[in-house]
């Protein structure tokens, strides 16, 4: 029975495109692609001549019935983004839980994604992490979302836009404080792939210094709380007082 294949491609460096995933994108009979344009240049590198079809955010609906009647009929298609993981916030959920409802085998040809890439190479913790994909547009949702990091025990991972990446630290410096550790990964595996921190202040100096600075694709991270000055974590407190409550 056919397959549909969820392949990652390079965030920056073509370099990073796996064997395995050159090899399905050659073999399988179409490639659902976010930008055929796009996805286009690479196949051009890899000298693949399979034929695509977009499926975006706006089409995937229709798109994803029409890519399952395909599968249905024996035809292999790969699922591919602009860059990186599909899925990742990019398309392709719809489609891949259409297939698995309808029994159809989706299967993952691992590669670059920009939020592992950033968090292996940060230095924050990695026990345990959060991905929060973008932050919401409007102003009283991001507050929120920042607001709730204030006591989180995990690192926490972002996609920035370059128009807000500013905004985003100055606002991470106001709720959680200048010294909170924060990590921004900048342009990962291109010519000026740059990581800046260690903390929130350190990262909106750095961001004001050029406006170049403010160009490019970024990963923005946040540490975990760090414990309180007494050694308890900001969890640990929270149980304490609520228990003291409850205390005759
Ligand atoms: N699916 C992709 C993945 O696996 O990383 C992410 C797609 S999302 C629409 C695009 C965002 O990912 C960018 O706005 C940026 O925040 C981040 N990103 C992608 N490539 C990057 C790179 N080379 N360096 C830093 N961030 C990157």
């Amino acid at each position: 029975s056919a397959t549909l294949y969820i392949v990652a491609t390079p965030i920056g460096h073509l370099g990073d495109i796996s064997q395995r995933a050159a090899g399905v994108l050659a073999e399988v009979a179409v490639i659902a692609a976010e930008d055929t344009r796009h996805t286009q240049k690479l196949l051009q590198h890899l000298q693949v001549q399979t034929p695509l079809l977009s499926l975006h955010e706006h089409n995937e609906s229709q798109r994803a019935g029409r890519i399952l009647e395909r599968l249905n009929r024996g035809d292999n298609v790969a699922l591919v983004s602009d860059a990186g993981t599909p899925l990742i916030s990019d398309p392709g959920y719809e489609l891949v839980r259409l297939c698995r409802q309808h029994g159809v085998k989706v299967s993952p040809i691992p590669g670059a994604c920009a939020a592992i890439a950033a968090l292996s190479a940060s230095g924050l913790p990695t026990h345990g992490f959060h991905f929060s994909g973008f932050l919401p547009v409007k102003q009283q949702a991001r507050t929120k979302v920042i607001e709730s990091l204030a006591d989180s025990s995990y690192t926490t991972v972002f996609y920035e836009a370059p128009r807000r990446i500013r905004d985003t630290v100055a606002m991470l410096v106001e709720v959680l404080g200048g010294d909170r550790r924060c990590v921004l990964a900048k342009e990962l595996t291109k010519t000026f792939e740059t990581f800046v921190g260690d903390t929130a202040a350190e990262i909106l100096d750095w961001l004001d210094a050029d406006p170049v600075h403010q160009k490019g694709e970024f990963v923005l991270m946040v540490g975990p709380a760090e414990p309180t000055e007494h050694g308890v974590a900001p969890e640990a407190k929270a149980l304490l007082t609520e228990l003291t409550v409850e205390l005759p």
